[in-house]
């Protein structure tokens, strides 16, 4: 193999395996290090540079931070990421001062066509330049989704006002209760760039006999929900049926059981392990005493003359074909059916921009969505720019997010006159932990502790109030413990070939049989010849040649838990334990415009 060039940008990157995964690339370890040392404030602003919304993401991101988490592959459980980034939140002093200053207008106008988390990054990240943001929301006041469909016991109002204010008083004028209704209007008021971030609004509909006759009992999940948290609807039946097994359907399921659903059933076509609702959102419906039933396929709502009465279904069982594609076949029993008195239907959302006239310079694909570069968030029309759920379908927050950064970038540029296709190098630090002989700078001591459950409110209590929060959050002494669990994996190990004097002492001292010394080869063939097995091919081999014997040091990236023992043991200092530290460019940022590799 050839040598590894640590100098790339994204090789050290890759192996902070949560910030990799994260969409804006927040930097975890180095707040978690922050939150062990009581530094909330400082932690938070970490994650409102990266995540904008550390608040409301502690508690509902889809973190796919924490599959990806180093501490998962050396143990069951990863580091909580999520609910740690909560605990800065939480406990952080007024962070007013820290946020920047609405600053002299630069004469530039852009608009934003909806106030989700997609419109309110970019606006973040453009207004402190001195754009003259202007959102547009068919809401009264912004969050978008966040406000309207994730249920107020897993986010409260209080906590999406303060961090959609932390944006809006950066002197963005906010235009709620204002639907567009017209692309080309738009582009004819001269915005020096548009922003679409409307989210995908529609809920998909479940045409089945009996749906248009019991239509009063049957509800589209996304649409009653935002119902339920603009106070429009306040009650439900005592028998519920969800179909669907996402998360929406875990938010209809549980906002029922809080609205007089007495027997709510969750009924999904697929088996229990392939639905998309995370683990966490099946397992807390299910502590509400929801059951779920799978491999149930509805073919009819029941009524009597006009008035539901229950939903019957097909059983089915999953079948693989040679390639491993299931389908989904009748399973040889009688149809079932289930009596009850409403259902809510969450079986998908789907795009829908009837506002954009198809022939206003935007090309649209043959599902009907509009063609985005996914790089630079632009369409077709050079001004116009997409993020969050309007541009490839449904999402999440964080995905929002990051779009929102991305294109905020290309809006800077584009008005600059610069090209929006260079994207510019993240900016990277390294430095050196050493403070002795055999100390560093960060707590290298690796924590034995279990992952800690976050407390949860009482469920009689829960269930009986709409609005209160079921999380209640780790305090202080949990989240130290929490915090400590983290293995620093943004402290590398870097290796100096030309001190090594291949005694093996690090090999030997290594807990994890991480470093190998051998002689070069393939990769395929290497792998087979380290000294514990390399199973996670994503994993990289960190190779380093220049030896005095003409072996390679090969050190396997996987299992490593940054404990640093490697270092102290060196008695030459060939090992250093190096954090590497790198900034994502967002808008504004000064960097060179050399394109970076990924990421
Ligand atoms: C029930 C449910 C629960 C969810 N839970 C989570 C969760 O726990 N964690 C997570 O990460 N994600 C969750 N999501 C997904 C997440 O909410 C979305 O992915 C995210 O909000 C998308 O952000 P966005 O900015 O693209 O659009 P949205 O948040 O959808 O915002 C779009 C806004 O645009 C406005 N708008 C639309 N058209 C127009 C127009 N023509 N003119 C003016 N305004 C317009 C809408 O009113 C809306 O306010 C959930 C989604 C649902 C449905
Ligand atoms: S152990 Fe810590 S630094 Fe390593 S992946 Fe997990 S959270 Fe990130
Ligand atoms: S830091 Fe060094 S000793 Fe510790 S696990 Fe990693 S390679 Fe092994």
């Amino acid at each position: 193999m050839k040598p590894t060039d640590i100098s790339a940008p994204d090789y050290f990157h890759k192996v902070v395996d949560c910030q990799w995964a994260c969409p804006a690339h927040t930097p975890v370890p180095e707040y978690i290090r922050l939150i062990a040392q009581g530094r909330y404030s400082d932690a938070y602003m970490i994650n409102w540079q990266s995540n904008v919304f550390p608040g409301i993401l502690g508690r509902t991101c889809d973190r796919p931070c924490e599959p990806a988490c180093r501490r998962g592959r050396v143990e069951e459980n990863p580091v909580a990421i999520c609910r740690l980034k909560r605990v800065a939140a939480d406990f952080k002093d007024d962070i007013r001062q820290r946020l920047p200053r609405p600053s002299a207008r630069n004469g530039k106008r852009i608009a934003l066509v909806g106030g989700g988390p997609a419109s309110l990054a970019v606006a973040r990240d453009l207004a402190p330049l001195g754009y003259h943001c202007t959102v547009f929301d068919a809401d009264p006041k912004a969050g978008g989704m966040m406000r309207s469909q994730i249920p107020k016991f897993r986010l409260p109002d209080s906590v999406i006002d303060e961090e959609t204010d932390y944006i809006l008083n950066l002197g963005i004028e906010f235009k709620g209760g204002t639907r567009i209704d017209s692309m080309k209007k738009l582009l004819a008021d001269k915005y020096d760039a548009i922003f679409v971030g409307s989210g995908a609004p529609r809920g998909r509909e479940l045409d089945i006999p009996g749906r248009k006759e019991a239509a009063k009992n049957i509800h589209i999940g996304i649409d009653w929900l935002s119902s339920v948290s603009f106070g429009h609807i306040d009650k439900i039946g005592k028998r519920v049926i969800v179909l669907g097994g996402g998360n929406t359907a875990m938010d209809c399921c549980r906002t029922a059981r809080r609205l007089g659903g007495e027997d709510v059933k969750v009924i999904v076509r697929s088996g229990f392990e392939e639905m998309k609702a995370s683990p966490w959102e099946k397992e807390d419906a299910m502590h509400e005493d929801i059951p779920i039933l799978n491999f149930m396929v509805p073919v009819a709502f029941v009524h009597d003359n006009g008035k539901l009465t229950g939903v019957t279904f097909q059983k089915v069982r999953a079948e693989y074909d040679a390639k491993g594609k299931r389908s989904l076949v009748p399973a040889g029993e009688p149809d079932q059916t289930i009596p009850c008195d409403d259902v809510l239907v969450a079986v998908g959302q789907e795009n829908a921009f009837p506002w954009i006239e198809r022939d206003c310079g935007i090309e649209f694909d043959k599902w009907n969505m509009p063609k985005v570069d996914p790089k630079t968030m632009g369409s077709t029309h050079p001004k116009v720019f997409f993020g969050g759920d309007a541009a490839f379908g449904p999402k999440n927050i964080i995905w929002a997010v990051a779009h929102g950064h991305d294109a905020a970038l290309s809006i800077h540029k584009l008005v600059s006159g610069e090209d929006i296709s260079e994207r510019p190098l993240p900016e990277v630090h390294i430095s050196s932990q050493k403070m002795g002989i055999h100390e560093w700078s960060y707590d290298n001591d690796i924590s034995a502790d279990m992952r800690f459950k976050v407390p949860h409110r009482d469920k009689v209590v829960a269930l009986k109030d709409i609005r209160a929060e079921v999380e209640l959050g780790y305090d202080v002494k949990l989240a130290l413990g929490e915090a400590q669990r983290c293995l620093n994996c943004d402290v590398q190990t870097v290796f100096a070939p030309n001190l090594c004097i291949e005694c093996d002492a690090c090999v030997d001292i290594c807990p994890m049989d991480c470093i190998t010394f051998t002689e070069n080869g393939e990769e395929g063939d290497l792998r087979q010849r380290l000294k514990a097995p390399s199973p996670h091919h994503d994993q990289a081999l960190y190779v380093a040649d220049g030896l005095k014997t003409g072996r390679v040091m090969v050190k396997d990236e996987d299992v490593c838990l940054h404990c640093g023992l490697c270092a102290e043991r060196c008695p030459t200092g060939a090992w250093d334990m190096q954090k590497y530290l790198i900034d994502m460019v967002h808008a504004g940022s000064s960097c060179p415009t050399k394109s970076r590799s990924a990421a």
